[in-house]
């Protein structure tokens, strides 16, 4: 099936966001005075995958190693830039203010980066004039056809793998070691401003060097998750809300006690 596409500039993407940065950008995104957060997730990863398991070598490829407890896992850091309601880029007219500057993810949508997950138009904020046959073809079958939008999806992918191991070690600085376990929810840490954009400055002028013996803990708001993870020797943590929490949890599952 063909996807046609054109932006009609509604704004209507720009809301309650958490918006996938690389290190660069959430560098320039922090420097301009917005916010950044850390959205972390593990997966256990007792052995490595067959080169033919693509969707594993996709998520090896953006991760970084590192152990809870006994058990070898897989971390996934995604610096986003988070905000509730309109964006503070967008203006009244619906423009962005950062236009030559925005973040690659916002050239991108409403194509997809991740290579597994389909596009679906009715799942996009987009309305239903963006997609009639008369605008330029976007995709053809699964295939990304307009080059720019192809170019811009390598370029977010190749950020994500370079980026992982500065992740880590920005991670290491703050102090940030709790992850969700992956396709349970995400453990989201929201340090300061500053204090973020000096880690990642460190974490990135520290050139190639790898981090060894990182040790995460496992997170889930399921108190089940945790006795499993436990069970097979990993550092499992039962997320449960308090008043002042180091990191928030956001479930996709209800909570059990
Ligand atoms: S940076 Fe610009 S394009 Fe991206 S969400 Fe904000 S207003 Fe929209
Ligand atoms: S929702 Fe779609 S059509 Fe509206 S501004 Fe965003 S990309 Fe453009």
């Amino acid at each position: 099936m063909d996807i046609n596409f054109e932006c009609t500039m509604c704004g209507k993407c720009c809301q309650n966001l958490k918006l996938p940065l690389s290190v660069d950008e959430a560098l320039a995104w922090l420097e301009r005075g917005g916010d950044v957060q850390f959205l972390c997730e593990a997966v256990p990863w007792p052995d490595e995958p067959p080169a033919d398991n693509l969707q594993a070598q996709h998520k090896r490829r953006r991760s970084f190693a590192a152990s809870s407890g006994e058990l070898p896992v897989r971390v996934v850091v995604v610096l986003a830039a988070s905000f509730d309601g309109p964006c503070p880029n967008l203006q009244a007219n619906m423009s962005c203010a950062v236009y030559e500057q925005r973040p690659t993810v916002c050239r991108i949508y409403p194509a997809e980066i991740n290579p597994f997950i389909e596009l679906k138009p009715e799942q996009k904020e987009c309305p239903p004039e963006a997609w009639t046959p008369d605008k330029p073809l976007l995709m053809s079958g699964l295939r990304v056809v307009d080059a720019t939008t192809y170019e811009l999806i390598a370029k977010s992918r190749a950020a994500d793998v370079s980026d992982a191991l500065t992740k880590a070690r920005a991670c290491l600085d703050l102090g940030i070691d709790a992850a969700a376990l992956a396709n349970e929810g995400l453990v989201v840490y929201s340090p300061p401003g500053a204090l973020t954009i000096a880690a990642l400055k460190r974490a990135r002028d520290s050139g190639d060097a790898s981090e060894d013996g990182l040790q995460w803990k496992v997170v889930s708001n399921r108190r089940e998750t945790v006795d499993t993870l436990t069970s097979i020797g990993a550092a499992g943590v039962h997320y449960v809300k308090t008043d002042a929490p180091a990191f928030d949890y956001l479930g996709f599952f209800p909570a059990s006690p």
